[in-house]
């Protein structure tokens, strides 16, 4: 061979050696400017929301049960009837069921029965009821109404144990240690929930602040008790790691929970079980009176104010605004005052509280706010 045409040959095989490598990048995994190809850009990508007011699926208003001194996790005596109570967990239903759960079932060992009748088929029902049934109760749910007609379908759904549970002023050391062993309690039967079709997931959790704030609080939840240790703790980003044109980023992880399908999933296990599940609205103690169980388990959440003259349960409204689902967004983020987590079955954005209103309507202007205020993040974020 010439040494010209060597030259002319070895350029083109060099040619179709990079157009080979092309094609194989073109199918592989990793494509250098590609979006998500993130190894020179110097700070963690996360994708950004859709915000707009047409993907609006529905908003709803849900009513916190909330009690002053915490939620009520105590036996009471009535006629030839046993109560214990487990009601009243303010914005922290989600995430204490397990463990107030587990305090009521260390009442109801203190007896011999072992048919017992459930009021409520709650978060907390659903989880009392399952834990009594793994301890061997024949248990039997009477409950007015069923998922999705209930309070805890209409929460946020993360862990947040500390959120409204109690008055810190009206809190006393006695409640502080119940509430420490639930915590610890559910926590620990959370873990156990993880990779069972997703009803339980962990994500990435961000606080925005574009200014350095006054307070370290301000996630949105207020959470009035820390345990420290227990879950990832918040840390501050450095400036060059986050996306956001802001100056305070705090981020952890933090669970969620896919509302729709963690109940469906518990409901269903306890039935399969046989437990038994009856629809009953209960009015009156009379009521309670008539079931033919010796043993009552309450958990009809804001339902036992009427039932049991509760003066001190009251409703603590929150309103949520829920967007199409976007798969590839995975995490939960609060600014200004609106936060929103990402679940299966969508975009949750919320951030209010009004103490002692029954009203159930919800505001559009308010929904329409939070789409603002994160939608004024989201349009300076880096991309
Ligand atoms: C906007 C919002 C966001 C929230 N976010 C979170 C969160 O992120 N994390 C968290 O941990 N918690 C959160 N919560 C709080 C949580 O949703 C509640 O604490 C929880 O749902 C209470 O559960 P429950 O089972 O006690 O009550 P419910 O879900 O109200 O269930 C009560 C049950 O009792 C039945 N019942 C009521 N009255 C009667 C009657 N007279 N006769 C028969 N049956 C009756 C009902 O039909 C129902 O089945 C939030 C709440 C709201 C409103």
């Amino acid at each position: 061979m010439k040494r010209r045409d060597f030259f002319i040959n070895a350029a083109l095989g060099s040619a179709a050696i990079s157009s080979q490598l092309l094609t194989s990048c073109a199918t592989g995994p990793i494509l250098y400017g590609d979006k998500n190809y993130n190894i020179n850009r110097g700070y963690q990508f996360i994708p950004k929301l859709k915000l707009s007011k047409d993907r609006i699926i529905k908003e709803t208003v849900g009513l916190r049960p909330f009690r002053a001194s915490g939620p009520r996790i105590e036996k009471q005596i009535l006629g030839n009837k046993t109560i214990v109570h487990n009601y009243g967990h303010g914005g922290s239903g989600w995430s204490l069921s397990w463990g107030t759960g587990h305090l009521a079932r260390k009442l109801v060992m203190e007896q011999p029965d072992k048919k017992i009748a459930l009021l409520g088929a709650g978060t907390v029902g659903i989880a009392t009821a399952t834990l009594l049934q793994e301890s061997g109760y024949e248990v039997t749910i009477y409950t007015k109404d069923v998922p999705p007609n209930i309070t805890s379908n209409l929460a946020t759904g993360t862990w947040s144990p500390a959120s409204r549970v109690c008055d810190k002023s009206k809190s006393t050391p006695e409640f502080e240690k119940k509430w420490e062993e639930a915590t610890r309690f559910s926590f620990r039967r959370l873990q156990m929930l993880l990779g069972m079709e997703d009803i339980v997931s962990w994500c990435d959790d961000y606080v925005v602040h574009k200014s350095i704030p006054n307070t370290t609080d301000g996630n949105g939840g207020g959470e009035i008790f820390h345990l420290e240790g227990l879950a990832p703790e918040w840390v501050l980003m450095d400036k060059k790691n986050h996306p956001f044109k802001a100056d305070y980023v705090r981020k952890r992880s933090n669970m969620i929970f896919n509302i729709p399908s963690y109940l469906n999933f518990h409901l269903n296990n306890f039935l399969l079980r046989g437990g038994k599940l009856k629809i009953h609205d209960i009015k009156t103690l009379e009521d309670i009176d008539a079931l033919p169980e010796k043993v009552v388990v309450n958990c009809m959440g804001l339902g036992a104010k009427s039932v049991f003259n509760d003066e001190e349960l009251m409703p603590i409204s929150g309103q949520l605004a829920c967007l199409i689902p976007q798969n590839e967004v995975n995490y939960k983020l609060a600014t200004k005052g609106a936060y929103f987590i990402t679940r299966k079955d969508g975009i949750y954005l919320g951030g209010n509280g009004i103490d002692g209103s029954w009203d159930t309507n919800p505001k559009r202007e308010l929904t329409e706010k939070w789409i603002d205020v994160l939608m004024d993040l989201m349009k300076e974020m880096k991309g």
